[in-house]
């Protein structure tokens, strides 16, 4: 089997894994809450054996998977931060207006006061988890990778597992 092809299947497995409803936490949005559904990041950083969970203010308590490489500790993590939430963005949409900050979670409605650019007044637009919403900050934490994969005790933070080397 060649790596390329590893690397792929581990990012199916563990897709698998996490992206299920979470039937026992609710994302709250303005006037209702829904079971959310968490989400890996496509994007891997190096060589994406330690997982962490990241939540916005906004969001929490739905959260996306990150694969990080086996090397960062909590600063590298920080000082990665923008990068990360940029990957987010890209894969999965921001929902904040790029002019006013709007945020597109709210209706047309509740958006057209402040700004009137293409997105805040069409009101088909309604921003929608998974997409990006980190106005207010973002809380991460490491985590564990799921049952059925093949991993070893990380080395610093004994909430956090790897991913063996072999399997990644
Ligand atoms: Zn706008």
């Amino acid at each position: 089997m060649n790596t390329s092809t590893q690397a792929d299947q581990t990012q199916v497995a563990l897709r698998k894994a996490i992206e299920r409803k979470d039937e026992t936490s609710y994302l709250w949005t303005r006037g209702d809450t829904q079971p959310f559904v968490p989400r890996v990041l496509p994007h891997v950083f190096g060589d994406g054996r330690a997982l962490l969970a990241l939540s916005t203010l906004n969001q929490r308590p739905a959260y996306w998977v990150i694969r990080v490489d086996s090397s960062w500790d909590d600063d590298e993590i920080h000082e990665h931060m923008e990068g990360i939430l940029n990957q987010l963005e890209e894969a999965f949409g921001r929902g904040r207006c790029g002019y006013s900050g709007n945020s597109l979670f709210w209706t047309k409605r509740e958006r057209v006061g402040a700004c009137q650019c293409q997105e805040c007044s069409d009101g088909r637009i309604r921003a929608r988890w998974p997409m990006v919403d980190d106005e207010g900050g973002r809380s991460w934490s490491w985590m564990k990778w799921p049952v059925g994969f093949n991993v070893e005790p990380h080395p610093v933070h004994s909430r956090a597992n790897l991913l063996c080397a072999a399997a990644a």
